[in-house]
């Protein structure tokens, strides 16, 4: 009762659960001693388990059998042999009995000892039959652990999703209504499913290591996605205890609602831009009922993702389009393709090792790919007189990386003068400053850029040498790293003294820990998760500028990150006891 685990806080709520087990081929299960008046299930599971598994594999054979031939089929007989085989059921059932283990770590271990017997036996045929037990082997224990391959859209009932790893994909797959909330093994608080975890308002703790080994299938669980606490089986009065803070929460949340209105102004008139990011169109009605005015990155890639081909330049318009007369007459700004790290799209057979964080990814991957890029700035071009869209593009490591997009950019511009199709000729171009060779030449880009957006996810990133999803390094992920703080104001004066504009879209610009310093930095626009921006609102209109400039100035004077961290907590309790109180 009440098993405490703890993970990386990656989108923040409470969740109180069934778990539903995402499986992967390769996953291990952990040791777990049963009570004496729980043999007798365990074994009843186990030959439910091997009669599952037996129909799958008939289904398979006869479908194999069908499109294929009778020869190919036969495989099936030998695994159908495996499941007969009376002394490993035997030793299974036996030794059930005798340690008192779960039937799956039971399954699991006699299956090994199989493996390492079959691989040590002279005759071939015998050694080859160690595919056919392992094959067998992973169906019983998936039927065992009711892990079933399964599209995340597809829940029937509310559950928590607890699985190794999800992808991006993956997580804009997930049906709102029916995921609670979701856990991973592996990740950090910037890996792009927990950005879709936040998007959707999903809680979700990530990078647990042990998540999927001690969370079983059906088990009750809560999730405090602003803690990264996970409570496994919790009793009675744990369940009321955060059902309580769960209602404090939306309580909180509702009290930002009366600033829906008002402007995003400091208390001496500086106004700044409250955008929001978002992956989806479908987030649009989210983020106008939290009261932010336009989109200051929209990730297209995920239009990209979950299908077996790439959108085409109709297709892309037509949405571009809509999400532009929609926000209208707010201001959007469109992220050309951002593909790598771990963003990947199978239908375009690039192998995924040639897009890691620092390869052939984002733009160096479009200005190698004209054919793909030019269809993509075509749809945003057209797309330009139906609202008020601007254009950037990601990960510009240089100024010629922004001289050679913006060429294509005019090649394209020229082909549909030539075709006659409308497009505003003044739309704004900007740069993502999130390479630390663009933050350091920010000065040089920003004559080549209408304006700039911090990319902190991957600035920090690049700049700390810290894999934004590896959950091992997450705590040297440090976006108060006083090289974090610096990199970003000298960006921000680049970009002034340039007179243009800059603003934020990485995770960093919706975190109240830094909303005042980043306006005494002079930021001038914040693109956040849209269920912060009310948060981000209070926080402006509490300050005079030169009361966040001198806060700003402070920051900067600290020699770490947690002096920057510990400065700031005082500064936000000072203002909203009642908000910060936990901080
Ligand atoms: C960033 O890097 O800060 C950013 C906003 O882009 P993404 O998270 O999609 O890489
Ligand atoms: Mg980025």
């Amino acid at each position: 009762m009440n098993e405490i685990l703890k993970g990386i806080a990656a989108s923040s709520g409470i969740a109180i659960g069934q778990v539903y087990i995402i499986g992967r081929d390769d996953f291990e299960v952990s040791k777990r001693l049963i009570v004496e008046s729980e043999v007798a299930g365990e074994i009843v599971r186990f030959e439910e388990s091997l009669i599952q598994t037996r129909q799958e594999l008939i289904v398979l054979q006869r479908k194999i059998a069908h499109e294929f031939n009778q020869e190919q089929a036969q495989i099936f007989d030998a695994h159908l042999l495996v499941l007969e085989d009376r002394m490993l059921i035997e030793e299974v059932i036996s030794r059930v009995k005798k340690e008192k283990c779960s039937v799956d770590y039971v399954f699991q271990e006699v299956l090994k000892k199989y493996v390492s017997v079959f691989s040590r036996m002279e005759d071939e045929y015998l050694r080859e039959r160690i595919a056919d037990i392992n094959d067998v082997g992973k169906r019983v224990l998936r039927a065992l652990c009711g892990r079933k391959k399964k599209s995340l859209a597809d829940f029937e009932q509310k559950v928590i999703v607890v699985a190794h790893d999800l992808s991006p994909s993956d997580t804009a797959a997930m049906h709102r209504k029916n995921v609670l909330g979701f856990i991973t093994d592996i990740g950090g608080k910037t890996s792009h499913t927990a950005i879709m975890a936040k998007s959707f308002e999903i809680p979700a703790v990530v990078g647990v290591e042990v998540a999927t080994s001690k969370i079983s299938q059906g088990d009750t669980i809560i999730i405090d996605g602003t803690a990264g606490i996970i409570v496994i089986n919790p009793d009675e009065r744990t369940i009321a205890k955060y059902k309580e803070a769960e209602e404090k929460i939306l309580a909180k949340d509702k009290t930002f609602i009366s600033l829906k209105e008002l402007p995003a102004e400091t208390r001496d008139g500086r106004r700044v831009e409250l955008v929001a990011n978002i992956e989806l169109p479908e987030e649009i009605p989210f983020l106008l009922e939290h009261g932010a005015e336009g989109i200051g990155l929209y990730r297209t890639e995920y239009f990209y993702m979950n299908r077996k081909d790439l959108p085409t330049e109709e297709e892309q318009f037509e949405a571009y389009k809509l999400v532009a007369e929609k926000m209208a007459p707010y201001p959007v700004v469109i992220r050309t393709l951002d593909l790598g790290g771990d963003k990947f799209i199978s239908q375009l057979q690039v192998p995924k090792d040639m897009l890691p964080f620092l390869g052939w990814r984002a733009i160096r991957f479009c200005l190698a790919r004209p054919d793909i890029f030019k269809v993509q700035l075509r749809a945003i071009l057209r797309a330009s007189v139906h609202g008020k869209l601007k254009l950037m593009y990601p990960m510009i490591s240089g100024v010629e990386e922004m001289r050679q997009a913006n060429r294509v950019l005019e090649d394209v511009k020229e082909e549909l003068r030539v075709e006659g199709l409308p497009f505003e000729k003044n739309m704004e171009i900007g740069a993502m400053i999130e390479v630390p060779s663009a933050a350091i030449t920010a000065d040089l880009i920003a004559k080549e850029a209408d304006f700039f957006s911090i990319g902190t996810n991957d600035l920090i990133q690049y700049a700390l040498a810290v894999d934004r999803t590896n959950e091992k390094v997450a705590y040297l992920y440090e976006p108060a790293h006083p090289a974090v703080l610096r990199l970003i104001k000298k960006i921000i004066d680049d970009a002034h003294k340039n007179k243009i504009r800059v603003g934020m879209c990485g995770e960093m610009s919706g975190d109240p820990m830094f909303a005042i310093i980043l306006l005494g930095m002079g930021l001038d626009e914040f693109s956040m998760p849209s269920r912060m921006v009310l948060q981000i609102k209070q926080l402006v209109r509490s300050v005079t500028i030169k009361q966040a400039q001198e806060i700003a100035a402070e920051a900067l004077s600290f020699a770490t990150a947690r002096e920057v961290e510990k400065f700031s907590k005082r500064k936000l309790k000072e203002l909203f006891p009642q908000v910060y109180d936990s901080f």
